[in-house]
């Protein structure tokens, strides 16, 4: 526990504390279809941001598809997008579930998420950690190459498994989950990629004697 409690710390002196982006249907706007990044648009530029899922499900594809397009996001989303608008307005808002805090999706409520064609495993648990603000895990490129290279969790291990590393680690450190895991999604992108670039990395210090291990050895 030592060791969780530095490697917060080292990811925090290098990297600095975010700042949550508001909870709610907007976040999951993001998450599903997010601006590309050649984008000149700000944030305040989105009409889409500014409606909510019903407006999203009362429209027609082609209309939501080029109103996508116009804000530099996928049009290829439209059609998840109204999916999960449906589910958002028949297991959230209707159940009176408020935006933030605590572990509040009733089992089947998860599982029509994970029911969606396109929502991955990892994509419904970044909406439920990033837009619901459940305390989960999502376990996505960064965090498996990051945790498998330091032996923290192994590639078979159980998705508990996966779950209770980060878990522990936010509670030891009392940091905030989404915290902790937009760290590990830098990490992944500025030095965890395909191939590890361990110099100046802020967790380099906590490598396994021998260093990093790799995913599939
Ligand atoms: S020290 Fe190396 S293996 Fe560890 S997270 Fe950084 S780049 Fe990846």
């Amino acid at each position: 526990m030592k060791q969780a409690h530095e490697a917060v710390s080292a990811l925090e002196k290098h990297l600095g504390r975010g700042t949550l982006p508001a909870r709610g249907w907007a976040a999951a706007l993001d998450l599903v279809a997010p601006r590309r990044r050649s984008s000149r648009q700000t944030p305040e530029d989105s009409r889409l941001s500014t409606e909510g899922p019903a407006t999203f499900v009362n429209r027609e594809p082609h209309e939501l598809s080029a109103l996508l397009e116009a804000e530099q996001r996928s049009e290829s989303r439209a059609a998840l997008l109204r999916k999960l608008a449906a589910w958002w307005l028949k297991r959230l808002e209707q159940n009176g579930v408020p935006p933030n805090g605590g572990r509040l999706l009733d089992e089947q409520s998860v599982y029509q998420l994970r029911r969606i064609s396109g929502v991955s495993q990892e994509l419904a648990d970044r909406i439920r950690l990033f837009a619901i603000g459940e305390p989960v895990v999502p376990v996505g490129r960064a965090a498996l190459r990051v945790g498998c290279r330091h032996a923290w969790c192994e590639l078979n291990s159980e998705q508990e498994e996966w779950q209770a590393w980060l878990r522990n680690w936010a509670a030891v450190a009392e940091i905030e989950l989404w915290q902790l895991v937009l760290w590990i999604d830098e990490v992944g992108s500025r030095w965890c990629g395909p191939q590890p670039r361990c110099e100046g990395c802020p967790l380099a210090e906590f490598l396994p004697p021998g260093g990093p291990r790799e995913p599939e050895a």
